[in-house]
């Protein structure tokens, strides 16, 4: 299985490379094979980038909204028309399975790069009555070149989220993909390019953590948007506030999901299931906090072990697998580990827990889809986020309870509720610390509503129009029509 692209990196419309850079191997996770090998990039590739961008955007941020608008749509159709094939790509990249990358992935890009490229047009500053003669007026402005920096679980999505309102509002990107998932960041700047993107306006540089800095940190660079872990986003965003950079953080969580006894049982159970074992639970939104009230807890259980079991894991590229490997050895390492921990922590492990074996994937990073019940909320697999497809069912009495246990936590990024009592919904949604939340379902991300977290879990907003004025930065304008009142 070969997934070789032309070059490493893209710059300035076309492929480059250096083979000083670093060696990245790219794996396939569901059998071991290396599909592709490129090259980290070095300082000069970093500075390539950043002048490419640099020259780009002054022309792109003074073209009509409408008109980078109509480039970005023109971008989407490709995406849409190539949707197959970039599924695929994305598969092998990351093993999740085809059943998921042909309808979630290149096409969560595409949306965004519709809504964006439709939206921007409609996004203006505001008019400012002063009373009488003087008055005001605001301009969104672009804020130049912006680095975006991608994890490993959504890649031509956050490509996608990332560079389509960064573009619109007439900024420049430099994305870097995580070094562990780098191919379809570059079939999206191709695709760019075909559709009309001048050059130098959406470059891609592959690397590790320390080219990721190196973009923060150069002087040219006005804003950096990370999706990571929360002890990344602690570091990118002490640099980027080092030197007086805007910042968007999209990082990590351990959200819960509250189940009352009056929530239609099957509904619920898909709602857990898709919150903790889509992308083999590499999501970063995952309701991996089960609450279940007491009444309806072991209708809960009996439903929800009974659809597990009927999950097929296997080979992502068969139409028909439902979940995919983990995404490298490493991870593989952490989520095994933390089934171990739960063990010994005194949960019960109440359903999976295993490493299957396939024949044909001996070497894939295949985890069984894992519950545990009788976890109390002190235990680790409740507190730290696993990142994989292991869920804690915890049960619990009454509203103020959940509640409170719910919040007991130093993320915050989302958060569920399941009940057929709407007052009940609106009023528990409203006392949830979190900045995502979903009423009878789970883990819907449409491009119309803001999505992002509180508290430790993020800063700053992407999708919907909050995605734009974190792409830009108000001028305000005072415009006298009389005399200057002077003292002088
Ligand atoms: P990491 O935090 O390890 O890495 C994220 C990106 O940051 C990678 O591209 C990484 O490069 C880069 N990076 C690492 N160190 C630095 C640094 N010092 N300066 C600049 N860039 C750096 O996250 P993962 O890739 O492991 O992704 C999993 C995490 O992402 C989970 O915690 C998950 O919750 C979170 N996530 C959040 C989402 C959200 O929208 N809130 C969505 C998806 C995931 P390298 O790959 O080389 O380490």
């Amino acid at each position: 299985m070969r997934a070789q692209p032309k070059a490493s990196h893209y710059i300035n419309g076309r492929f480059v490379d250096d083979e000083q850079g670093q060696p990245l191997e790219v794996i396939y996770p569901a059998t071991g094979e290396v599909i592709a090998r490129l090259h980290a990039a070095t300082g000069n590739i970093v500075e390539l980038a950043v002048e490419a961008a640099r020259a780009a955007q002054e022309q792109w941020a003074r073209m009509r909204p409408a008109e980078r608008g109509r480039i970005l749509r023109r971008a989407a159709e490709l995406l849409y028309r190539h949707n197959d094939e970039i599924a695929r790509l994305e598969t092998l990249d990351t093993g999740k399975p085809l059943q998921e990358t042909t309808v979630a992935d290149p096409a969560s890009a595409a949306e965004a790069l519709e809504f964006f490229g439709g939206a921007v047009a409609g996004y203006h500053g505001e008019y400012v009555d002063l009373g009488g003669g003087p008055f005001g007026y605001t301009r969104r402005e672009p804020l130049g070149v912006c680095v975006g920096i991608g994890a490993w679980n959504y890649p031509i999505q956050i490509a996608g989220w990332k560079s389509a309102p960064a573009l619109a509002m007439g900024n420049a990107m430099i994305f870097k993909p995580s070094e562990v998932t780098p191919l379809s960041a570059l079939r999206l700047a191709e695709i760019y390019t075909e559709a009309g993107l001048p050059a130098g306006l959406f470059n891609v540089v592959q690397g590790f953590g320390d080219v990721g800095a190196a973009l923060v940190a150069h002087p040219a660079v006005a804003k950096v948007s990370l999706t990571g872990s929360v002890p990344t986003g602690k570091k990118v965003l002490s640099l980027a506030g080092s030197h007086m950079k805007h910042a968007t953080m999209e990082l990590g969580g351990k959200s819960p999901i509250i189940i009352f006894d009056d929530a239609d049982v099957e509904n619920a159970v898909s709602g857990a299931m898709l919150g903790n074992f889509y992308s083999t639970g590499q999501v970063c939104s995952n309701g991996t906090r089960v609450f279940v009230q007491d009444g309806i807890y072991e209708r809960f259980l009996k439903r929800l072990t009974a659809r597990t079991s009927k999950i097929v894991i296997g080979d992502p590229l068969d139409p028909d697998t439902q979940m995919g490997p983990l995404i490298n050895k490493a991870q593989h390492d952490k989520v095994t580990d933390y089934i171990e921990i739960g063990k010994s922590e005194g949960a019960k492990l109440h359903y999976g827990g295993a490493v299957p074996q396939l024949q044909g994937f001996e070497n894939g990073l295949f985890v069984e889809p894992t519950i545990f019940t009788a976890v109390t909320d002190d235990m680790r697999i409740a507190r730290e986020e696993i990142f994989g497809p292991v869920m804690s069912v915890l049960s619990f009495s009454d509203e103020v309870e959940a509640i409170e246990r719910a919040n007991n936590t130093e993320f915050g990024l989302a958060a569920g509720v399941f009940t057929r009592d709407l007052p009940r919904a609106h009023r528990v949604i409203g006392e949830l610390q979190a900045g995502t939340c979903w009423i009878n379902t789970y883990n819907l991300t449409p491009v119309e509503l803001p999505f992002g977290g509180a508290r430790q879990s993020g800063i700053g907003r992407e999708n919907s129009l909050a995605a734009l004025s974190h792409y830009s930065q108000l001028k305000s304008v005072y415009v006298e029509t009389g005399d200057v009142d002077s003292p002088y």
